[in-house]
């Protein structure tokens, strides 16, 4: 049996004038993620964990931000060709675990939907995907607000 384990981090800065997109859910905000596609921190650092586990690069690589072809891309597209191309090396995915550091909104609540939506995205049963949520506590960038992290370790398994 041949397991592997992946790690993803990403970090999108935060504006106003943007959705705020986490694990492929719409989460109510007053600021979202700025990026080239539609910035879904959490569903990016899941790709990263996904793509580092198999040893086939990263996001950036595959989807790169100077491409036009990624405008606005919906990241629930791109988890499904991350997976895609796991697969197409024999692996499947066994579960996720994740973090998001955000200060605001609180995601308490919103826990069990963006689990919801990782499972509809990746096929995955509920109960093997975790999404946690921490705050820095006022500190750094996270803290004032300017900006978002999302961390994601899988094992993968063929
Ligand atoms: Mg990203």
């Amino acid at each position: 049996m041949d397991i592997r384990i992946g790690q993803g981090i990403d970090f999108h800065r935060l504006v106003t004038g943007r959705d705020l997109w986490l694990g492929g859910l719409l989460i109510p905000s007053d600021k979202g993620e700025l990026a080239h596609s539609d910035g879904d921190v959490l569903l990016h650092a899941i790709c990263d964990a996904i793509l580092g586990a198999a040893a086939l690069r990263d996001i950036g690589y595959h989807f790169p931000d100077n491409n036009t072809d990624y405008k606005d891309a919906d990241s629930k597209d791109l988890l499904r060709r991350c997976l895609a191309m796991a697969e197409k090396k024999g692996f499947r995915l066994i579960n996720i675990d994740s973090t998001v550091c955000l200060e605001k909104p609180k995601l308490s609540h919103l826990i069990p939907d963006i689990c919801k939506s990782i499972s509809i995205i990746t096929g995955l049963p509920g109960d093997v995907i975790s999404v946690k949520a921490t705050t820095t506590e006022g500190m750094g960038f996270t803290g004032t607000g300017e900006g978002v992290i999302a961390l994601a370790t899988v094992l993968l398994q063929r």
